[in-house]
């Protein structure tokens, strides 16, 4: 790749300042056209000079920096504009620049360039993703840290000491006849079991760290009118959902985000269960089902000044089947609702009118998930490819272990080995396949 590409990398909208990116062999070359500044005199320093448009207008003074190779994100020449941040003026220096023979750059070519002139492993690649997306202080520290190379470090640590197993092997399966002694398989055995737990408890730290990288989904469930839209409105602080006395006004979901405690809730505010009266009412019913299913937690609302209905029954057998919270809500009004009713559900009471036990709501919903406690040291799996490759590679560490315990023949349980060597291989990008390779960089932003 030795193509030069240009791209704006901040964002596309009017700020103070835009930052351009450009990478690739002409780099320099094609930002002297485009920059009088002499930044690549001396490289990693800043130059002021002025931004001409492709017909030598001058269109911006600005800044610019060169990255001489290796020593740059990519490993390639790169050359980076800081620009006044208007989107016109960007544009006008992007064009600019592919006049001067720069071609546009796209999404994730940069870090693509970057990992495959070894700046980085497919690891470290895909935590920039999870870095730009975080939401959280807690999932920006996990993925700054996997950004760092500690997730591909772990994993790389695994495949040598498997590698180191597997070579000890491998004088056997050229003498077959000679035989391992049942003391040595066994003690070999049992490292390739550690190794297998250790992978298992890697990966099964997604259960938790999924909610780094995509939040909490929660599902407000409930007949209209017991308060959904103001339980969402009062947890967000604002008036995001139509409140309303008529029933049926929530037809399809709405999802807002809210950050507690390092906690990123997706609340998702849905239409009220009933039997529906029209065709759309019927279609947002069949959504809030959908989204109490797929939900990490419900939130089943209920009116607590009226009594419990053949609707509120059906609400609580859909708490029951998952992880749920039921709220009585209007409690300003008085309770008259049978509690019997949510047996062991955790129950609380609240006014989303009055704004009260919200607080406490919040703190009940943290303590289900006690993401406080989960650590941030990129040891903690947050992307369902490396749960899933880790599952793999740990059924096959296994099997392996059961193989030279049960003395099937050496060659059987290396070629097991192997094979997590190679599937660890498809984490960290050493055996990824090229497909997979391009699916996780067309994810990224262009400029990224
Ligand atoms: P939804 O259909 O379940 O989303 O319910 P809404 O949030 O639209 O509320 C229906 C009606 O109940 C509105 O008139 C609200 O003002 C009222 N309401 C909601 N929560 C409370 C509450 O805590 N106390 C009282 N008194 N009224 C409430």
């Amino acid at each position: 790749m030795s193509d030069t590409i240009a791209a704006i990398a901040t964002a596309p909208m009017k700020s103070a300042i835009g930052i351009i990116r450009i990478s690739g062999q002409d780099a320099l070359a094609i930002s002297n056209k485009v920059f009088l500044g002499n930044h690549g005199e001396n490289p990693r320093n800043m130059v002021t000079g002025k931004f001409l448009s492709k017909n030598g207008d001058i269109c911006d003074f600005g800044m610019g920096v060169y990255f001489k190779a290796p020593a740059s994100f990519t490993g390639e020449d790169c050359v980076e504009f800081y620009t006044h941040g208007s989107l016109a003026v960007l544009r006008t220096i992007l064009i600019s620049l592919y006049h001067a023979g720069a071609r546009p750059a796209n999404p994730g070519e940069f870090t693509h360039r970057a990992f495959l002139n070894g700046k980085m492993d497919l690891t470290q690649a895909e935590a920039i993703i999870d870095l730009i997306d975080s939401e959280t202080e807690l999932s920006a520290r996990n993925a700054a840290e996997q950004m760092n190379g500690s997730l591909g470090r772990e994993i790389s640590s695994i495949s040598q000491k498997l590698t180191e197993i597997a070579s000890e092997f491998y004088a056997y399966i050229d003498y077959p006849d000679d035989e391992i002694p049942q003391t040595e398989r066994d003690d070999i055995a049992e490292k390739l079991y550690a190794l297998s737990s250790q992978t298992e408890a890697l990966g099964g730290t997604f259960e938790k760290g999924r909610f780094f990288r995509d939040g909490v989904k929660v599902a407000l469930i409930g007949r209209p009118n017991v308060g959904k839209s103001s339980l969402l409105n009062a947890l967000l602080g604002c008036e995001r959902s139509i409140v309303t006395d008529l029933e049926g006004t929530t037809r399809d979901t709405i999802e807002e985000n809210l950050s507690i405690n390092s906690l990123a809730l997706r609340l998702i505010d849905t239409a009220g269960l009933r039997d529906a009266e029209t065709i759309p009412e019927q279609m947002g019913i069949e959504r809030s089902r959908r989204a109490a299913e797929d939900a990490d937690l419900v939130i089943a609302v209920f009116d607590g000044a009226e009594e419990i209905n053949d609707y509120d029954k059906e609400v609580i057998e859909i708490a029951k089947k998952q992880r749920s919270i039921c709220v009585i809500n209007k409690t300003d009004l008085g309770c008259v609702l049978d509690k019997e009713a949510f047996s062991n559900l955790p129950t609380i009471e609240i006014s989303a009118k009055e704004k009260t036990g919200t607080d406490r709501l919040l703190d009940m919903i943290c303590d289900i998930f006690e993401i406080a406690d989960i650590p941030c040291d990129g040891k903690t799996v947050t992307n369902p490819r490396h749960a899933s490759t880790l599952m793999r590679a740990t059924d096959s560490i296994k099997s392996s272990a059961d193989a030279f315990r049960g003395g099937i023949y050496p060659d059987l349980a290396v070629s097991d080995i192997e094979n997590a060597i190679n599937i660890l291989g498809e984490i960290t990008g050493l055996h990824a396949q090229d497909a997979i390779i391009s699916d996780i960089f067309s994810r990224f932003c262009v400029g990224k």
